[in-house]
């Protein structure tokens, strides 16, 4: 069975104290893990150490960064590389949030390198797509996120996006309270796997996770993970809350 992952994108939010409180409320309830499920958290860079120190013994959980920048190293003032991340025990890393996409102008060209430099150094990439609401309303999102896909990761080899998890997030149903339905993400999960087969054929295709975003909550992640292509879920407002991100991993299959 591929993984069912429940990973939290804290995004730009909490202090310090509030980030440390929060792991601690969430790793004192002792969720037991099966052998398929993983839970991540992906912090904000300066609470990376910390927050791997504190989950580095607990099977099943694991940090991730929010984002890395395309180049190894250099005179690019801010920014963060993949080698950073690598040096400092990091194993995952989100690329291409629709939120990096709008304001920051990451386009699909730029996530290619960022994809392939994660997995030259051991990172595995959560890879985001979603689609805008006036293209679902088009009707043309199957095709939008079909060339995010293709332009982002079709340059991998087979075994390299086994690597890749990938997260479809319509970005109508970021932070909006607006979940899509449980249909909704099936049936675009089922197309992205297409995809997937398409290019790499079926027993690759059904390796690669699936997560759903978009306002996933306490109250309908269960019905939303019971899908069959869908593997979990990228949560943001709802991982900042520990009782609402513990009943979310609860929910994994
Ligand atoms: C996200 O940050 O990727 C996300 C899906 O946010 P929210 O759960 O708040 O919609």
């Amino acid at each position: 069975m591929r993984k069912q992952i429940a990973a939290a994108n804290w995004k730009m939010n909490l202090t310090y104290q509030q980030a440390e409180r929060l792991l601690d409320e969430i790793l004192q309830e002792k969720i037991a893990l099966g052998p398929d499920q993983q839970v991540l958290f992906a912090v904000p860079f300066p609470y990376l150490v910390l927050a791997k120190s504190e989950v580095d013994e607990v099977h099943g959980y694991a940090i991730a960064a929010q984002n890395a920048y395309s180049k190894v190293n250099g005179a690019y003032t801010g920014e963060v590389s993949v080698e950073m991340l690598q040096s400092i025990g990091i194993k995952y890393c989100i690329l291409g949030h629709s939120e990096r996409r709008e304001y920051f102008n990451e386009s699909n060209e730029q996530l290619a390198r960022k994809v392939e430099l994660c997995l030259e150094y051991g990172i595995q990439p959560l890879f985001c797509c979603g689609e805008a609401l006036a293209i679902r309303e088009a009707g043309t999102e199957n095709a939008y996120v079909q060339r995010q896909i293709e332009e982002s990761l079709f340059q991998l080899s087979d075994e390299q996006v086994r690597q890749v998890i990938i997260a479809y997030e319509p970005i109508w149903a970021i932070g909006t309270g607006k979940t899509a339905s449980a249909q909704q993400a099936q049936e675009m999960h089922a197309h992205i796997r297409s995809v997937l087969a398409g290019k790499w054929g079926k027993e690759t295709a059904d390796a690669v996770p699936i997560l759903y975003g978009g306002s996933v909550k306490a109250g309908n992640a269960a019905e939303l993970f019971a899908s069959p292509d869908v593997d979990g879920g990228l949560v943001g407002g709802a991982a900042l809350v520990a009782q609402d991100f513990v009943q979310i991993i609860k929910a994994l299959k």
